[in-house]
């Protein structure tokens, strides 16, 4: 069974405040290997809390609340818990002496109502709140069930969870175990694609395997749940290794990598230099690489071709292949690739052309099309066409166009 985390307030309800504490306490659960499988928000309302106790007393078997300790009368998370498993409420003195010094000490006088806070469940253990006057509790009211309750304050909670809570869920036999994850990286393939290729490694229990996608990137996540990280790395590399011999040359990386980061390794392990020259892209190929610490050694820089009269100057594109063919073009792309490497006296030259709209898209040249070209150190010179799509924001556009660039030049230097 599993924990699940609850949290209670109506303002979480109305989208008043971002319920950061769920994800502070799902990453937490997620680092000790607790299993987690449901989260509630409930408002501040005895009778729909006591539905989510029942429900989540069926399922889970840590549950975990935070919010409603606070002494105002709709603050009612202990009071709620304690009439629905029937177990009396008792002022607990050492608790009441603490809120009176924390009271003291900020030379105000405690008042009336903060005396509920005192108040916990017959057999409930105190979590002590170093930060705030609520303190939570610790409390097993039946066999196979733990409760926490914290303030909703998230640095209270916090602080709580470190201090106090953890140690207490490792008492209980829970958190042995860590999880451990890897994640690989691709670029130029769709996480469909992937996942239908690694379909069978997504069924597995431990580690598991999980994609996901951000701004053209695919990841793949490989968790393994496990007493030691070595014994963790033995699980994850078997699975690894699969998906990558699988992914072919769409991997690029893993973990901290990044594209740019691994395309300034490679140059810096051949010993070689790139320039790029930059139409619709406007320097981001170059912004991009020179993220990367250390590209001085391989980047030498680029020309920002954006109108023909530069890329004619500048880059020595033929001026009737400009009218001919257009500025979006195959051979204007090469053109432009091998101006810049000329110029700039680099083993690669890398250029892009292309329209990123939302204007200035035709029927044979829509927005979304654009053209890499690539220029080799041998001389050698090709284009890549990429149409992604009339529909594609200009935003979306240009950066692809900076990836897939920076990626065609990986590959290319992966192949020979
Ligand atoms: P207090 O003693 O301050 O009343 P409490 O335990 O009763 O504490 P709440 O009244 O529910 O907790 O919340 C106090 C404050 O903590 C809220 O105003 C909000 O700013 C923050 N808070 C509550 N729940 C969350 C949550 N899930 N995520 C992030 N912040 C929260
Ligand atoms: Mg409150």
């Amino acid at each position: 069974m599993a924990a699940e985390v609850i949290c209670v307030g109506t303002e979480l309800l109305l989208g008043e405040i971002l319920n950061t504490n769920s994800r502070f306490l799902g990453q937490q659960l997620a680092k000790l290997g607790i299993p987690h499988f449901y989260q509630t928000v409930v408002g501040d309302n005895p009778q729909r809390l006591k539905n989510a106790i029942a429900i989540a007393c069926q399922r889970s078997s840590i549950l975990i609340f935070t919010g409603g300790l606070g002494p105002t009368p709709d603050d009612l998370t202990v009071a709620t818990l304690a009439e629905f498993f029937e177990v009396p409420l008792e002022e607990r003195g050492e608790v009441l002496e603490d809120i009176q010094r924390k009271y003291t000490a900020r030379g105000r006088s405690m008042s009336e109502s903060n005396r509920k806070q005192a108040l916990l469940p017959q057999g409930a253990e105190v979590l002590p709140n170093p930060l705030g006057t609520a303190p939570g509790m610790m409390w097993q009211p039946q066999p196979g069930l733990a409760i926490l309750t914290f303030p909703g304050v998230p640095r209270e909670m916090e602080r709580m969870w470190h201090d106090t809570a953890v140690d207490f869920l490792r008492s209980l036999g829970w958190g042995q175990e860590a999880i451990y994850s890897q994640v690989l990286k691709f670029w130029g393939i769709p996480e469909s694609t992937l996942a239908e290729k690694v379909a069978d490694l997504l069924a597995m229990d431990n580690p598991t395997v999980a994609p996901y996608a951000s701004m053209g990137e695919v990841r793949l996540r490989i968790s393994a749940r496990s007493a030691s990280e070595a014994e963790a790395l033995q699980l994850i590399e078997p699975v690894s290794q699969k998906v990558r011999e699988m992914a072919g040359s769409h991997y690029f990386g893993s973990d901290e990598e990044t594209l740019p980061a691994v395309v300034v390794r490679q140059l810096q392990e051949r010993g070689e230099t790139v320039a790029v020259a930059e139409s619709c892209t406007g320097g981001g190929i170059g912004a991009t690489l020179t993220e990367v610490p250390g590209a001085s050694a391989v980047f030498l820089g680029g020309t920002i071709a954006y109108s023909n009269e530069v890329k004619r100057h500048w880059l020595q594109v033929s001026p009737e292949d400009l009218q001919t063919q257009g500025a979006v073009s195959a051979p204007v792309a090469e053109q432009m690739a091998l101006g810049v490497r000329g110029s700039f006296g680099s083993h690669w030259g890398v250029s892009v052309t292309g329209i990123a709209g939302p204007g200035g898209g035709t029927l044979e040249k829509p927005v979304g099309l654009v053209y890499i070209g690539l220029a080799a150190p041998d001389g050698r010179v090709k284009s890549i066409q990429h149409r992604f799509g009339e529909n594609s924001q200009r935003n979306w556009i240009r950066h692809a166009s900076v990836r897939y660039a920076i990626d065609h030049l990986r590959r290319a230097m992966l192949s020979g």
